[in-house]
């Protein structure tokens, strides 16, 4: 038989062989659902599929990189289109920008470009934040962006106070992106869906163009990325997904459970495959799972089952604070190591916030374990780099004002905060981007004369830098930190803090670009080089051959794999987290957030949680996570650390007698990681059974746009 199809099992066969008409694999954890996507793409290549046809969509950079891995191991050489829905997205707006009122160098706003510019949007829509935080009005646009919701839509909706608020901040703020040449995350897949939507003859082009189409952890698809796959599969309805509701982490960003939920509706000849063999875990690992789900009730019961042998049982251990902790982790780490027992490598540690990291950091440091910490979008919020980047970005863009606020007066060049506000109220006025207001400061009655003649000499530079626009990256980058005098400004800013210093980090900028100009001799471009920073994923640091322990959110852990894993801080107000607290739907995606990290682990596994932890320099009594009484603790293995041995005996239930009487806890949201629940803003009503009307009402739009041409695409509709 076919080498290909020999190291699989018969219902992964069967999906792998399956080549026209959507099929949906349903199946828990580690059942080869991500080798059955692979081995499938090898499979349509090997029967005469063109590479072309096919496009499997992701959501890391990372799992994409790792299935390309895979599909070369396969079928060497050929080059099938893998990457993440934003990425697939971002470059289909390049090709057809101007349908949406954009030009092919758009710029891609990444979170904190976006915050800026939301500030100001809200300052020119001229509403009040007493009752809706800035933060809540961009939380409330990008689900109404998620929904498919246009301004005009959003309006029309039941919205509650906070909603009513931002729905008059969004046009404006669509305005002034437009305005810039520029996109947020969730216009990449907005403006693609509508343009899908409303432009037959291209959707049914790139119907034909994407033949077949697989979508990974499908459980993660928010409304908009369902459309935009949907579109694509209507004359050819090729499209496979896999996923595991019970994986489906995401809801916070706007992810739809209904979309699996549902998939067999939608798509009535659909065919069903269901793996139930686990091959990642031990049945240990695998009952704490399935027990831990069962709670949830809003679920379909799978069965898993392994081969895989017993292992040791799956431990829970108590410590006295997060010190003890992270030492006791570095010691158990160092000692499987000295004994051969374990690789670094092996070992995971996951934790509900990024900030839970630095004790962890301290005790492995302290130790010589090396580590790595998955979180490849720090490297590009270092001011340092952000600055660079700025100048590039208004090269590529002249637009870009959020760019052009950052560098205009970086390095010092006199130009202050008070002219940069009259700029800013020449563009909003005109209409148009802040440099162009630059380069008219003669006609800013506002700005006084020596203003105007610094404002002029920094175009004057502009224009100069945007001379090299076409050079190679590397020479680009060069001219751009001498000429603005950026390399001067940070020598002599420069104090060596850490072992990282500003002018290392942009020397190591540039090596990333020679690297980059190395890997695209000839379709590299400074446009391409900035989309792919832009869309860096949290994972996408991570290199998995390093001999190095792993330190990750519970987040970016999925779909991953690890011999030994621990999980940190299983605590309330942590995990689940305590904003979830208040939606029965969050706080049953905190208990699937803890399933994630608990099958990732192949061998072993320790959850972990504390008696007092220090929350924004102070400690102070935490409470166990109620998730862990769910657990079949009986089976499991208990441990604690120093004192009150008697603590598992007790239910682990706040309201034991002997439990903690415990102050609230304040989790810092500051120091949250971005990727946890903490910018999520009520998105409950997403996952409430049956779709939500909105939901039902775009979709019906959808399916009947290739029947009725709908008018032209307004770029911020
Ligand atoms: P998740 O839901 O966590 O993403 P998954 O269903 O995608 O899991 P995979 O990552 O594809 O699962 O597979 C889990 C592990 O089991 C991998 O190491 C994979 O190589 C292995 N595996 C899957 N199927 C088989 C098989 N038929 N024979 C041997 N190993 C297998
Ligand atoms: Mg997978």
């Amino acid at each position: 038989m076919d080498a290909l199809l020999n190291e699989l099992t018969p219902p992964q066969r069967d999906a792998v062989c399956h080549v026209d008409g959507p099929m949906l694999i349903l199946a828990g954890p580690g059942s080869g659902k991500t080798r059955v996507v692979t081995h499938r793409i090898a499979y349509l290549l090997q029967h005469g599929i063109p590479e072309w046809q096919i496009a499997a969509l992701t959501f890391t950079n990372k799992a994409a990189d790792e299935m390309r891995l895979r599909v070369d191991a396969l079928a060497p050489g050929r080059q099938v289109w893998m990457g993440t829905f934003h990425r697939f997205c971002a470059q289909l707006l390049r090709r057809y920008a101007s349908m949406v009122g954009l030009q092919e160098n758009y710029s891609i706003y990444d979170t904190s470009d976006s915050k800026q510019a939301m500030k100001r949007a809200i300052e020119a829509a001229g509403v009040s934040t007493s009752h809706a935080s800035p933060e809540q009005i961009a939380q409330s646009i990008s689900k109404a962006k998620n929904q498919l919701m246009t301004p005009e839509t959003m309006q029309m909706h039941g919205l509650s106070p906070k909603e009513t608020v931002a729905a008059k901040v969004y046009p404006v703020y669509q305005q002034q992106l437009l305005t810039a040449n520029a996109v947020d995350f969730d216009d990449l897949l907005l403006h693609v869906a509508n343009l899908l939507r409303h432009q037959p003859e291209l959707r049914s082009d790139l119907d034909a163009r994407f033949r077949y189409i697989l979508v990974d952890e499908y459980q993660d698809t928010n409304l908009a990325q369902y459309a935009i796959v949907r579109a694509l599969s209507i004359d050819h309805p090729n499209l496979s997904v896999t996923g595991d509701p019970d994986q489906s982490i995401y809801g916070w960003r706007g992810a739809d459970l209904n979309n699996i939920l549902d998939f067999e509706k939608d798509y009535p000849s659909v065919k069903t495959v269901r793996l139930e063999q686990n091959y990642r875990s031990t049945p240990n690992v695998l009952r704490v799972a399935d027990q831990l789900i069962r709670h949830n009730r809003r679920r379909k019961q799978k069965e898993l089952f392994t081969d895989n042998p017993d292992g040791q049982p799956v431990i829970l251990r108590m410590f006295e604070n997060g010190y003890e902790e992270a030492d006791a982790i570095a010691d158990e780490i160092v000692s499987a190591v000295s004994t051969d027992v374990a690789r670094p490598s092996d070992f995971a540690i996951f934790c509900r916030m990024n900030s839970l990291t630095r004790s962890l950091e301290h005790a492995l440091r302290g130790r010589g374990v090396p580590y790595q910490i998955v979180n490849g979008v720090e490297f590009y919020q270092r001011k340092e780099i952000k600055d660079v980047l700025a100048y590039l970005h208004l090269i590529n863009n002249p637009g870009h004002d959020v760019a052009l606020q950052r560098v205009i007066n970086t390095p010092t060049r006199g130009i202050g905060a008070k002219t940069v506000q009259r700029l800013q109220r020449f563009a909003d006025d005109h209409h148009v981007p802040m440099l162009e207001a630059a380069r008219r400061a003669d006609e800013i009655d506002s700005l006084a004369k020596r203003s105007a003649t610094m404002v002029k000499k920094f175009v004057t530079l502009y224009d100069r830098l945007a001379t090299k626009a076409t050079a190679p990256l590397e020479d680009l980058l060069r001219f751009v930190v001498q000429e603005s005098g950026y390399d001067k400004h940070l020598e002599k800013h420069s104090i060596e803090s850490d072992d990282t210093s500003p002018l290392a980090n942009v020397d190591e900028l540039i090596s990333a670009a020679v690297d980059f100009d190395r890997r695209h001799p000839d379709d590299g471009s400074l446009e391409a080089f900035l989309e792919q920073v832009a869309l860096v994923s949290d994972t996408d640091a991570f290199e998995d051959n390093d001999q190095r322990v792993t330190l990750m959110t519970l987040h970016a852990s999925k779909g991953l794999e690890f011999p030994r894993v621990f999980i940190v801080g299983v605590e309330d107000d942590l995990l689940p987290h305590k904003r979830s607290k208040e939606d029965d739907s969050q706080f049953e995606e905190e208990r699937r957030l803890l399933f994630v990290g608990i099958t990732r682990a192949k061998q072993w596994l320790q959850l972990s949680c504390c008696k007092r932890r220090m929350i924004r320099g102070d400690t102070r009594p935490v409470i166990p996570s109620p998730f862990l009484n769910e657990l079949p603790l009986e089976e499991m293995e208990r441990i604690e650390s120093t004192a009150r041995r008697d603590w598992f005996d007790h239910d682990i239930d706040q309201s034991h007698p002997d439990a903690w009487e415990l102050p609230e806890i304040q989790i810092d949201s500051d120091s949250a990681d971005p990727e946890s629940i903490d910018t999520s803003f009520d998105f409950g009503a997403n996952q409430d059974p049956g779709r939500d009307d909105h939901a039902q009402e775009t979709l019906a739009r959808f399916d009947e746009a290739d029947a009725k041409p709908a008018p032209a695409a307004n770029a911020h509709d």
